[in-house]
């Protein structure tokens, strides 16, 4: 445990499965920090109209105007489950952790994600949560957009096979049935939706640290990572 008054805010942004959350997870546990899954709030909204019939998964066509309509019906919550020791996605009181994370969902987030209406919210609330510091979040914007003064910004890459291999190994364990090549189009096709949409697009913030772990394993990620937060933490 790292213990410090300083609070600082921690940004991990990077391309799908780089290994953001896990790193996230064991950094915020450490400091005893809030840890947010930017992710999983777009996740959350995609569910909600995929449920709601506001997004077509055939063409990903989308009725705004009824989505725009719907924002103020979407309440997204974490909540710890002490079973796995992490935090639990409820949209409206109801815990979509595992339905999130199923390829319908991935299939169709970046096309939800990409919405103006839809990004402002989610900054909007994203923000909010981070107004005490103390928190690590993840996404793709956070370090540019969500929080552009983050004490410590993080940008994580790794080869897209090696991403779709960790992402296929994780399914796998929650027996989720989806092939390999299935996911490595997933990962290539909403890396390139999110590096090109007008809105936030997925980037390197200038200020940001880069940590490319294709052939790095977590205690040596975390080992790099852990100097860099004692440094900001004192610095603050
Ligand atoms: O992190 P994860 O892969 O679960 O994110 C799912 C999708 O949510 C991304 O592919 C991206 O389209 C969107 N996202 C985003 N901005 C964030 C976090 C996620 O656009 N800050």
């Amino acid at each position: 445990m790292i213990k410090s008054d300083n609070k600082i805010i921690i940004a991990i942004d990077g391309y799908s499965s780089s290994g953001k959350s896990t790193l996230a997870k064991e950094i915020a546990h450490l400091l005893n920090y809030k840890y947010i899954d930017s992710g999983a709030m777009y996740r959350a909204i995609t569910l909600f109209a995929l449920r709601n019939n506001l997004i077509n998964p055939k063409d990903h066509s989308i009725d705004e105007e009824k989505l725009r309509n719907s924002l103020n019906a979407i309440h997204i919550n974490f909540k710890y489950n002490s079973q796995k020791n992490s935090q639990d996605t409820y949209l409206n009181d109801d815990n979509i952790e595992d339905e999130i994370r199923e390829m319908t969902v991935s299939n169709n987030v970046s096309f939800i994600s990409k919405i103006g209406f839809v990004r402002h919210e989610m900054v909007r609330l994203q923000q909010e949560m981070g107004k005490e510091k103390g928190i690590v979040m993840d996404g793709r914007d956070i370090g540019t957009v969500v929080f552009p003064d983050a004490e410590l910004k993080i940008f994580m890459n790794a080869k897209a096979e090696v991403r779709a291999e960790r992402r296929y190994l994780e399914l796998k364990e929650k027996n989720i049935d989806v092939s390999y090549e299935e996911i490595l189009e997933n990962v290539r096709k909403r890396d390139h939706i999110d590096e090109t949409r007008d809105e936030s697009p997925l980037k390197k913030a200038h200020d940001s640290v880069e940590l490319d772990n294709s052939n790095m394993d977590r205690k040596e990620q975390l080992e790099h990572i852990i100097g860099l937060v004692k440094e900001r933490i004192k610095e603050a």
